[in-house]
């Protein structure tokens, strides 16, 4: 991939603007409300919105490496702030935690990073999952620390009081979803059957 196809690139999706300008006009005019937030990795082979075939104005995104959200005690600002403002403000009804097969994150949480790295102090808030993982006895610690990270984020959200008083009143539900980057398909985790299972 060149630099030149991503220039480029505009010129074909204004042609798609011209194309869809009832949904860019609205958007513009009435604001953005999306429904669902959208926690996914920085992964450029995981596009939210490719994979779940999304328009613009339905994700509010946070991507950040291993789809992670620490905890509110970390007092991490980047990613609480989109939090706040896509459940506080934008009232999303849905969060989605999306982590996905051969997640680099996650390999290099495994295999260990330089302590003298951001991607170290990053990767410790996905450590416990690890740690789970590796206690569990499984053959595939990659696979399995990937969804422990899964279940680990889903967590951390209720850490944030607002997040957790929505859950408790059945305004805002958070979903756990695993993208195969090998079949373009997604699972969930279902709490009552605790066990994967395929979205469609
Ligand atoms: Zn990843």
């Amino acid at each position: 991939m060149s630099f030149d196809k991503i220039r480029k690139g505009n010129t074909i999706f204004t042609d798609k603007f011209k194309e869809n300008k009832k949904l860019y006009h609205d958007l513009v005019e009435n604001g953005q409300h999306p429904k669902v937030l959208w926690v996914g990795c920085s992964d450029s082979r995981v596009v939210p919105e490719f994979i779940v075939n999304a328009d613009a104005g339905d994700l509010f995104v946070i991507r950040n490496i291993a789809n992670i959200i620490p905890p509110e005690n970390a007092n991490e600002t980047c990613t609480s702030s989109v939090l706040e403002y896509a459940v506080v403000h934008l009232n999303v009804e849905h969060i989605v935690i999306c982590g996905h097969t051969g997640c680099g994150g996650i390999n290099a949480l495994i295999d260990g990073t330089p302590e003298d790295t951001k991607i170290h102090d990053w990767l410790k808030h996905a450590c416990s999952a690890k740690e789970t993982a590796k206690s569990s006895g499984t053959d595939s610690l990659e696979l399995e620390t990937i969804k422990e990270n899964i279940f680990l984020q889903a967590k951390n959200l209720l850490t944030f009081d607002y997040i957790e008083t929505k859950k408790n009143n059945d305004e805002i539900k958070i979903h756990k979803w695993l993208y195969d980057m090998n079949t373009g398909t997604i699972s969930f985790f279902d709490d009552l059957d605790n066990d994967w299972f395929p979205l469609n």
